[in-house]
């Protein structure tokens, strides 16, 4: 089973719940994990397992780095405020890096989380 990311920063956690709810059936077919705050409220808003590491700032962005370096993790959703600054920006980057290092595809808006989702070469390869 693929194993997708989940991650969203506090502006953007409406739009990460809304968007998992409006695809339960594609995302059930993935394990799913997120960061702290994010994985705990599509688990309790959208229905959907998540397994929950660290809040982001604390090192939870982290944590889905290594299961990306280690093949776990397939794909990583993260929408990102792009107006507001953050202590935590850098790791944004880190993710980016690892996920272009080992060929992962990275979604940093809801458009983009659907092309990867939807997409019949990201299901079967
Ligand atoms: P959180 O972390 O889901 O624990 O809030 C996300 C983030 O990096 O801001």
């Amino acid at each position: 089973m693929k194993g997708v990311a989940l991650i969203a920063h506090d502006n953007q956690k409406p739009n990460i719940v809304n968007w998992a709810k409006a695809n339960l059936e594609i995302l059930r077919r993935f394990k799913l994990y997120g960061t702290g705050t994010t994985g705990r409220m599509v688990h309790e808003q959208a229905g959907l397992e998540v397994e929950c590491f660290l809040s982001g700032p604390l090192g939870g962005d982290a944590q889905i780095g290594a299961l990306v370096a280690t093949g776990h993790i397939n794909a990583v959703i993260f929408f990102v405020d792009p107006l507001t600054s953050m202590p935590h920006d850098p790791d944004v980057r880190m993710l980016l890096r690892i996920c272009n290092v080992h060929n992962v595809p990275l979604a940093t808006n809801p458009a983009t989380a659907e092309l990867i989702i939807d997409s019949p070469i990201f299901q079967q390869g």
